[in-house]
């Protein structure tokens, strides 16, 4: 039993896969936890069943154009709760008096605005967007430094290390860490040839053998360009350079993540694959928590296999380290040219090995430079954009 109030969450993303789990976890304690502030992009109908159900204190919707249809379905439902609408109101949610911690679970490079306001304002931070990591990874830990509040990964293969570290995110040598080893489940195309991978559908890539995700997750994991992104992620979270990162190709999905130290120790974190238990571990933390997830039963599960990555067949994965090691904004490129690339594969432009040859193109035309500010930073991901499209448009 925890003591006093609950903990005020908000959930930016609470319409997605994640938000969704977080709901589940936060419903499950409500001496615990109470959802008071939920966003969401322009499922209007979704978020107001969420709120009939959670009762926050504020609903955000990021369409301006649905703020009107958010407060009348409230009314009907006879929610009593503030409504508000836009990016910025987003942002200010993130950082303002309604919570004391934050879960950021919205896609993309939409929720950087978000993710750094919450960490800037102290709040325990619980980070699924990792797009935001990647992008402005030194400007996020400059911000969590400034607000002095907690960031608990929610990515469930960081969170993995953070379990299996002393203490959470702590010096690697001085910890005698050797090896941070991310698991990958292979995603849904794993063994296949780039022959066989040519003419495969959206449909296909968003069939993922253990997790259900949001679509653009789903289709990182089929390119293991996720996998990428993890690297780079785990790179900040964990200050590892990236030659202490290794990625292991770990079908079942059961061992999340596992850390290597000096004396030949190697700590795992296993569990079913279900993204309550990261959830849960993160809201409760330091305390554990019911998450509703089943017990894992290894006999059934054996033998857990592990095999190298195909990084010739799947080269996102290879371009991830190399924007990790050309440093600078070359992550945030990475980034902005896979969501352009993988918004063009799910609606039909672009065949999914396109997706690796964009993404490579767009590095190879903006050389990496320094991170400033979130403004150049900002800049930059539109430049990158604006080259993915127009390649896009000059290929077809
Ligand atoms: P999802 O597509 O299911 O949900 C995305 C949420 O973000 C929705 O609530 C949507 O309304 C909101 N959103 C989208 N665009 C927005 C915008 N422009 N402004 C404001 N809100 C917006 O995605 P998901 O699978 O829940 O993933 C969310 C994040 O968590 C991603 O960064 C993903 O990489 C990360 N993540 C997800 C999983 C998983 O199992 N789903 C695991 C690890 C990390
Ligand atoms: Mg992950």
């Amino acid at each position: 039993m925890s003591t006093g109030a609950p903990r005020n969450i908000a959930v930016l993303g609470a319409t997605g896969s994640i938000g969704g789990s977080t709901l589940d976890v936060v419903a499950r304690h409500p001496e615990r936890f109470r959802a008071s502030v939920l966003t969401a992009h322009s499922n209007v109908a979704s978020l107001a069943a969420l709120c009939a159900q959670h009762r926050p204190d504020l609903a955000v919707i990021a369409d301006p154009a649905l703020e009107g249809e958010l407060a009348r379905r409230l009314a009907a439902a006879g929610v009593h709760c503030d409504v508000a609408s836009g990016h910025g109101a987003i942002t200010a949610a993130a950082s303002g008096a309604l919570c004391d911690t934050v879960v950021a679970a919205i896609v993309g490079a939409a929720g950087l605005d978000s993710t750094l306001a919450a960490a800037r304002a102290g709040k325990r931070l619980l980070l699924a967007n990792k797009e935001s990591i990647v992008m402005a990874g030194p400007l996020l830990l400059e911000a969590l430094a400034a607000g002095g509040g907690e960031l608990i990964p929610v990515d469930s293969e960081h969170n993995a290390i953070f379990q299996c570290l002393p203490g959470g995110r702590s010096n690697l040598a001085a910890s005698g860490v050797r090896r941070l080893i991310l698991t990958a489940s292979g995603g849904p195309f794993r063994g296949r040839s780039r022959a066989e991978l040519a003419g495969v559908t959206p449909e296909q890539a968003c069939k993922h053998p253990n997790w259900v995700m949001g679509r653009k997750i789903s289709v990182d994991s089929a390119t293991l360009m996720n996998k990428g992104l993890e690297v780079i992620e785990a790179h900040h979270l964990f200050g590892a350079s990236p030659d202490t990162i290794e990625v292991l190709v770990h079908p079942q999905s059961l061992v999340h993540s596992l850390v290597e130290y000096v004396d030949g120790s190697v700590l795992a974190q296993l569990g079913n694959p279900d993204m309550r238990t990261a959830i849960a571990y993160a809201l409760a933390w330091p305390a554990r928590v019911d998450a509703g997830v089943a017990p894992l039963d290894l006999a059934a599960c054996a033998p857990l296999a592990f095999e190298q990555p195909d990084l010739a067949t799947f080269r996102c994965l290879a371009l991830a380290f190399q924007a990790l090691r050309a440093g600078g904004d070359a992550p945030a490129i990475l980034n902005a040219a896979n969501e352009v690339a993988v918004e063009a594969f799910l609606a039909g432009s672009l065949p999914f090995l396109g997706i690796a040859n964009l993404v490579e193109s767009v590095l190879a035309e903006l050389p990496s430079r320094s991170v400033v500010d979130v403004q150049t930073l900002n800049e930059r991901d539109r430049a990158a954009r604006e080259a993915a499209r127009r390649i896009l448009r000059n290929a077809c």
